[in-house]
Order: structure tokens, then sequence, then C-alpha cells
């Protein structure tokens, strides 16, 4: 079984076909959730550290989370290849790396409060197609999570152009495209407008 690393707690929370894992850290408090869902027969996985990305300390949070992330999500892909869960051997694929299920996203919190104002999902790519593919993959989430939701893509680094989906709770028809820091500052004025700092 995994072994935690020295000061971190994990707390599994399930409902449904979804479940999340939240890591905790005894001095810095929460450092972020994994969560687990199965979709379509096939597993998935995603992570998000907690804070705002202007934070110091969620760096420091992600420096701490990402290893134990990735572990965890290893440790639990073993566990569902195993006959001896509920889940029918041919209900994942064995051939996929628990990496390739690894989707980045980060809750936005309100400055002040500190309650959560959005979640983006990083794709890293920047096709219409794999807005749609990462769309697919984490919708089953969206309800549980019941936040407003961005899907994005890679900022094309000559125009600076973004590729953002609203996914829940209304999905926008298509992908817009839009200039970055038009983003940027449109979800900041979100963490700053909720307490209306
Ligand atoms: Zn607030």
């Amino acid at each position: 079984m995994y072994q935690l690393p020295e000061k971190i707690k994990l707390r599994k929370e399930s409902q449904g076909d979804v479940h999340i894992y939240y890591v905790r850290h005894e001095e810095i408090g929460d450092l972020g959730r994994i969560v687990l869902s199965e979709y379509m027969g096939q597993s998935h996985f995603s992570s998000e550290v907690c804070g705002n990305p202007n934070d110091p300390l969620t760096q420091k949070r992600l420096e701490i989370f990402k290893p134990i992330a990735e572990d965890l999500i290893e440790e639990v892909s073993k566990q569902l290849k195993s006959p001896s869960q509920d889940i029918p051997l041919g209900s994942y694929k064995p051939e996929a790396k628990s990496s390739e299920h690894f989707v980045e996203s980060q809750l936005l919190c309100c400055i002040k409060c500190n309650t959560p104002v959005c979640r983006i999902v990083y794709t890293h790519k920047n096709t219409q197609a794999d807005i749609e593919d990462y769309y697919r993959l984490v919708f089953k989430e969206f309800k549980k999570f019941d936040i407003l939701t961005y899907i994005v893509g890679l900022v094309d680094t000559y125009t600076e152009q973004v590729l953002v989906l609203k996914a829940y709770p209304q999905r926008d028809e298509k992908p817009e495209k839009i200039d970055a820091n038009i983003f940027d500052v449109k979800v900041q004025n979100m963490q700053s407008g909720h307490c209306g700092v």
C-alpha cells in the first residue's frame, strides 16, 4: 500500500462512481484533491491544487502535492487493475498510463474569503477537438463540484490568444478564441469581485 509522506493526511469521499481524495498537510493545510471518476468504462483522474495562481504558497503546495498525486494515482490505478475490485476487468484500459488521465486543473478562490469562484481545466493543447475531448473526460465532475468551470487550451505564443470553453453550469456551444490577458483579467475580477474587494 502506498505510504503517505510525513505530515500528510488523506481523506476519501465517494459519491456514485466519483471518488475524491483530499490531501492535507499538517502545517500548511489543504494541498489539493484528486478526483477519480468512471466514464464509459474508463477511469479518469484529475487533480487540482488549492489556491490562487498569484499566491506564492500555491507554488509550495503544488511542489508537495504533485508527487503525492502522481504516486496516489499510480497506486489507485494498480488497485483498479486488481481482479479483487468490484470494477469488472474489462472496464478500464490496462495499457493506458495514469498520466494520460492526469488532468491539470485549478480552483480559483475569492482573494478575501477563499470561497472557490471558478475552476479552470488546462488542456495544454490548442484545437477545438482537444477541448471537446477534455470536456468529455471531465464533465461528470462538473455536477459534483457544482462550480463555474472553464476549459482552456494552450496560449498561442505569437498571437497570445487562447481557446476557452465555458463548460459549466451552462456550456457554451463552442470554444471562444480570446486574448489570454483578457481572460486572466476576467478571472481575477471574479476573484476580487466575490467579496467586492
Ligand atoms: Zn469572497
